[in-house]
């Protein structure tokens, strides 16, 4: 693996001061530390040929286009002007394309990817799956004051992306909507590796999750 320059590392603790800054206050699972894992999970996941920097902007940058946490007029040009404050030039554009085809998004708006961005998105997943990936679940469907579990959204369906960040339905509803999928869509060698733990957890809670509730019902 190519390892970064010192220009390169400095450019790096430049962003990540500015997702520091940006997304310390974020309360849905979003916040800086999520990004911070997942920069250190696409290292991880890198093979020798890859680009490790340009992965790790990727990564760091990975939620700027995000329409659950920035709704700019023009996304593109604003990303393009934050690389430019960052002084990069070459790179800029597959950056900015790489971002723009991250993102699960209820798998409704799924584009081609390049090898970087599926080093990226294979580590926001695993970010979704396991220990981690539960507990972001619920803290995501608590700030959007979705129910913990309500028996009456138990039918709820989501048909189209709108459904998929609006709808109201029950936390669990998004173990089969975008978590249990998660570990058949991997992209890269170690990404299918690490994901092999984490879905099993899923699987696990998901059972016990049922188990429980049916447990604690009257019929
Ligand atoms: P996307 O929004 O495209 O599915 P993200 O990576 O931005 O992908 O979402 C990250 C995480 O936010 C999800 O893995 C999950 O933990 C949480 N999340 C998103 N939508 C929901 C939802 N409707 N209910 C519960 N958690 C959600």
């Amino acid at each position: 693996m190519k390892p970064e320059t010192e220009t390169q590392k400095r450019t790096l603790q430049e962003v990540r001061n500015y997702i520091r800054n940006k997304y310390h206050d974020e309360g849905s699972g979003h916040d800086h530390f999520h990004i911070f894992r997942v920069a250190s999970l696409a290292r991880k996941l890198c093979e020798e040929e890859d680009d490790v920097f340009l992965v790790q902007l990727v990564a760091l940058l990975h939620e700027e286009m995000d329409d659950k946490m920035n709704q700019h007029a023009n996304q593109e040009a604003s990303l393009l002007n934050l690389l430019g404050d960052f002084k990069i030039g070459s790179g800029a554009a597959a950056i900015v394309q790489a971002i723009q085809s991250i993102g699960f998004k209820g798998g409704f708006q799924q584009k081609q990817q390049s090898r970087i961005a599926e080093i990226v998105s294979d580590a926001d997943a695993l970010e979704a799956m396991g220990a981690i990936g539960i507990g972001r679940t619920f803290y995501y469907a608590g700030a959007h004051h979705n129910p913990f579990h309500d028996p009456d959204l138990e039918q709820v369906v989501v048909r189209d992306f709108h459904d998929y960040r609006h709808l109201k339905r029950n936390c669990i509803a998004h173990f089969d909507e975008k978590l249990l999928k998660l570990h058949d869509r991997m992209k890269t060698r170690k990404g299918q590796e690490f994901a092999l733990k984490r879905h099993q957890v899923l699987e696990d809670f998901y059972q016990e999750f049922y188990e429980e509730l049916a447990m604690a019902s009257d019929d």
